[in-house]
C-alpha cells in the first residue's frame, strides 16, 4: 500500500492528469507530472513537473525516483521508456498501453476474449483497402491504427469508388464496416490490486464529429439491457491485463447486442460526470486502486446526471453557465479555445 503523503508520478499533462491530480490531493497525495510539452494544465495544480521527452532516459529515471507508483492519463505513451521505470511500479501495467495504442492490436485482443467489434481488417495499401472493402462492404470508415482520437486520422467511406480517390497516409490502417447502432455507450470499471471489480453506471453517449458532446446516466432501458455481457467482456480484459486502475471500453448498442468499439486504458471523458455524479468518481478509485487503497463506493449519488462538453469557444459561456446555480463547472485551464478542442465540462444532477 502506497499511504496518503507519498508522491504518484503521471504520464502525460492534460485534463486528466489534472483530474486524477485534484483527487489524489484530496486522499494527501502529491503528484508530479511528466510531459513533452511545456504548457501542461495538469502540470499546475501538481507539486513536480519534468517537461522533457518521452526518450529522455534520465529524465525519466530522475523523475521515477521521486515517486511512489507512476500510471498514466494518455494511452500514447511511447511502452519502450515506461517499461524502464521500473523498479518503481507503473499501474495499469504498460501491457495494456501496448493493446490499447493499436486499434488493430485491441480489436484482436477482444476477439479472443470473445468480444464483437465491427467486422475489421487491416490496411497497409490501396489493394489491401480494395479487398478489405470487397469482403466487408461499403459504407465503412478507414482508421489510422495509431495516435488517432476525437474522430482525427479517420475517413468515412461511402463506396469502392471514392476509395480509389482518397490518397492513402503512410501509416499502417485499418478498415472497420460501418455498424448501424441505436445507442453508444461506455462501460467504466475499476479494478483493485486484489481483483475487486467496481462499474460505474453506463452512461449513453452521444457524440459529435466524433467528438464526445453528451454522456447521460441512466441510459435507456435498451441500452442498460446489453450493458451485462459489456461488463463481462470489460472485466475480461481486465482480468487478461491484470489490470490495476481505471479502464474504459466504449461500445455501439446494436439489435444484435453490444458491438465493441474501443477501449481506453485510462479514467475516461464519458466518466466525467462521476465527480458530482457518483459517491465515488474515477478519478479518485483510480488513486485508490493504483495505491492499493480500498476502492470507493461506485452508486449514482443522484437519480440521474448529465454531463455535456465544452468544446473550443463553447468554453466562453462561463458566466452564463454559472448564473444556474444546478451547473457544476469544470474548466481546464487551456490557453486558446481552437475549434474541436475539449475546454471543460459541465455537470448536472437530475435530484428528483
Ligand atoms: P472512435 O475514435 O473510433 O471512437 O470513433 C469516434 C466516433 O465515430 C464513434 O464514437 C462513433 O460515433 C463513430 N464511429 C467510429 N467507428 C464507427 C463505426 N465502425 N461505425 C459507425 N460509427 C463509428
Amino acid at each position: 500500500m502506497i499511504p496518503p503523503g507519498e508522491t504518484i508520478g503521471i504520464l502525460g499533462g492534460g485534463q486528466l492528469g489534472r483530474m486524477i491530480a485534484m483527487a489524489a490531493a484530496q486522499l494527501g497525495y502529491r503528484c508530479h507530472i511528466y510531459a513533452p510539452e511545456p504548457d501542461s494544465i495538469a502540470a499546475e495544480v501538481c507539486g513536480g513537473f519534468t517537461n522533457a521527452a518521452w526518450d529522455d532516459r534520465e529524465a525519466l529515471a530522475r523523475f521515477a525516483s521521486d515517486c511512489a507508483v507512476i500510471t498514466y492519463e494518455f494511452e500514447n505513451v511511447p511502452v519502450a521508456p515506461v517499461a524502464t521505470l521500473a523498479p518503481v511500479p507503473v499501474l495499469p501495467h504498460w501491457r495494456a498501453l501496448e493493446v490499447a495504442q493499436d486499434r488493430l492490436s485491441e480489436k484482436c485482443f477482444v476477439v479472443e476474449l470473445g468480444g464483437t467489434p465491427a467486422p475489421f481488417a487491416p490496411v497497409d495499401s490501396d489493394a489491401d483497402l480494395a479487398a478489405a472493402i470487397q469482403r466487408i462492404g461499403a459504407p465503412g470508415i478507414l482508421k489510422t491504427r495509431r495516435e488517432g482520437y476525437d474522430g482525427k486520422g479517420q475517413w468515412r467511406i461511402a463506396s469502392l469508388h471514392e476509395a480509389d480517390r482518397l490518397p492513402l497516409p503512410t501509416t499502417p490502417l485499418v478498415y472497420e464496416g460501418f455498424v448501424t447502432f441505436f445507442a453508444e455507450f461506455s462501460v467504466i470499471l475499476c479494478r483493485g490490486a486484489d481483483g475487486d471489480i467496481r462499474y460505474w453506471d453506463s452512461a449513453e453517449n452521444v457524440h459529435e464529429g466524433g467528438i464526445l458532446a453528451r454522456s447521460s446516466v441512466p441510459a435507456p432501458a435498451a441500452v442498460q439491457g446489453q450493458v451485462p455481457d459489456a461488463r463481462a467482456l470489460a472485466a475480461k480484459v481486465a482480468e487478461a491485463l491484470d489490470y490495476v486502475g481505471v479502464l474504459t471500453l466504449e461500445f455501439f448498442a446494436t439489435e444484435q447486442g453490444p458491438v465493441f468499439n474501443e477501449m481506453a486504458p485510462r479514467v475516461h471523458n464519458s466518466g466525467h460526470w462521476t465527480i458530482e455524479g457518483a459517491l465515488t468518481s474515477q478519478f479518485e478509485n483510480h488513486v485508490r486502486a493504483i495505491c492499493g487503497l480500498p476502492l470507493g463506493d461506485t452508486a449514482l449519488a443522484a437519480k440521474g446526471v448529465e454531463m455535456r462538453n465544452l468544446i473550443g469557444d463553447e468554453a466562453h459561456d462561463w458566466a452564463k453557465i454559472l448564473s444556474d446555480p444546478a451547473n457544476h463547472l469544470h474548466l481546464y485551464g487551456k490557453a486558446a479555445a481552437r475549434p474541436g478542442r475539449k475546454m471543460g465540462h459541465v455537470t448536472r444532477l437530475v435530484l428528483e
